[in-house]
């Protein structure tokens, strides 16, 4: 009881300069106006003996709430709550009972995201091992092979050593579009924004990725803005927009065209590639952004593939302020499009 009493007074101890200072005015005051010096000192003992109660009470109540939010800060640090509504504090202590939650469900979230962020770094450093591994193991099998005796075969030492270059080929562009994802995730990629002649640009390119669409009999359009129309972007990126896009629609694609167009707007040049490809299914276009998703995976790398094509599009439109859009049906087609500034 004592000990209570104690533990209440000591938590009371904030508010003795203020207790002290009422005390002194009533006691000035009684001194002031009542002669009798009987009935001062009864006050004086009323008001001390109130005042010790007060005190303790208010002690008390100040010692619960303290408790009541160390026991919620302890849950917190134990991980005992779930859920932000399980936090609940006494109806005085409201306002701190809404802070406390909207800090618990901030913490919450950005520790799921902290946690999902170290899992996507542990795939991410799986799939580079695993798409290393592919092309080194097969160069290390047609090397083994040729020096096992296929060398001195007329027949097959060429077509092994095209099949090694092949897949040295394929390395070398997956290692690039490491480093060039690596930048642009550490933010190091530089950006420099410019007006071009977008039409310039475009036929430029065409005519870079005119052979690969004949060597597959594939009709590649362009279909030209107005004529001097000059777009905002970075150049050099943007081209390794067009060439995934434009590349993809061509390794996509069986029969038929891709053609690349540019609609103006009143205030941007909307680029759009289309293709009359295999198409992709609502679910598959959303994850084809993400780092290693291919629809068919002995597909993309039959046709030499890194499945982080499209993750780098993405990053280089959207360091434009533009957005990658995607409309497609399988067996018919597919078209990417987004929006550059005028
Ligand atoms: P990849 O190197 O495999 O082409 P991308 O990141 O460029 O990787 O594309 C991811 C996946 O999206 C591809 O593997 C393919 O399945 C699908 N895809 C991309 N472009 C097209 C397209 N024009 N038509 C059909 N599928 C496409």
């Amino acid at each position: 009881m004592w000990n209570e009493i104690k533990n209440n007074l000591s938590s009371s101890k904030v508010y003795l300069k203020e207790f002290l200072f009422f005390n002194v005015i009533f006691i000035l005051f009684f001194f002031l106006f009542i002669n009798d010096k009987t009935i001062v000192l009864t006050l004086i003992i009323l008001l001390l003996v109130l005042s010790f109660v007060f005190l303790n009470l208010i002690g008390y109540k100040r010692k619960r709430e303290l408790n009541e939010i160390k026991s919620v800060v302890a849950g917190i640090r134990k991980n005992s709550f779930n859920y932000p509504s399980e936090i609940k504090l006494t109806e005085n202590l409201q306002a701190l009972e809404d802070e406390i939650q909207q800090m618990f469900e901030k913490d919450k979230n950005d520790i799921e995201y902290l946690k999902k962020l170290e899992r996507m770094r542990t795939e991410f450093l799986a799939n580079v091992s695993h798409e290393l591994r592919t092309p080194i193991f097969a160069i290390q099998g047609y090397i083994e092979t040729l020096l096992d005796g296929a060398l001195d075969d007329n027949k097959v030492n060429k077509y092994f050593l095209d099949k090694a270059n092949q897949h040295t080929l394929n390395l070398n562009v997956l290692i690039n579009d490491l480093i060039d994802i690596s930048m642009i995730e550490s933010g190091e990629m530089r950006m420099s924004y410019r007006y071009f002649n977008i039409n310039e640009y475009i036929n430029q390119i065409i005519q870079e990725m005119m052979p690969m669409a004949n060597e597959k009999n594939i009709k590649l359009v362009y279909f030209p803005a107005r004529d001097g129309l000059q777009l905002f972007g970075d150049k050099v990126r943007l081209k390794q927009v067009f060439t995934n896009l434009i590349m993809n629609a061509i390794k996509y694609t069986e029969q038929g065209k891709v053609e690349v167009l540019v609609e103006e707007e009143p205030k941007f040049g909307k680029i759009i590639i289309r293709d009359t490809g295999i198409g992709i299914s609502q679910e598959d276009i959303a994850r084809i952004f993400e780092r290693f998703y291919r629809v068919d995976k002995a597909r993309s790398r039959a046709v030499g593939g890194t499945g982080l094509g499209l993750a780098i599009v993405k990053h280089i439109v959207e360091a434009h302020n533009s957005k990658i859009e995607v409309k497609s049906e399988p067996g018919v087609g597919s078209e990417f499009s987004f929006r550059l500034k005028k």
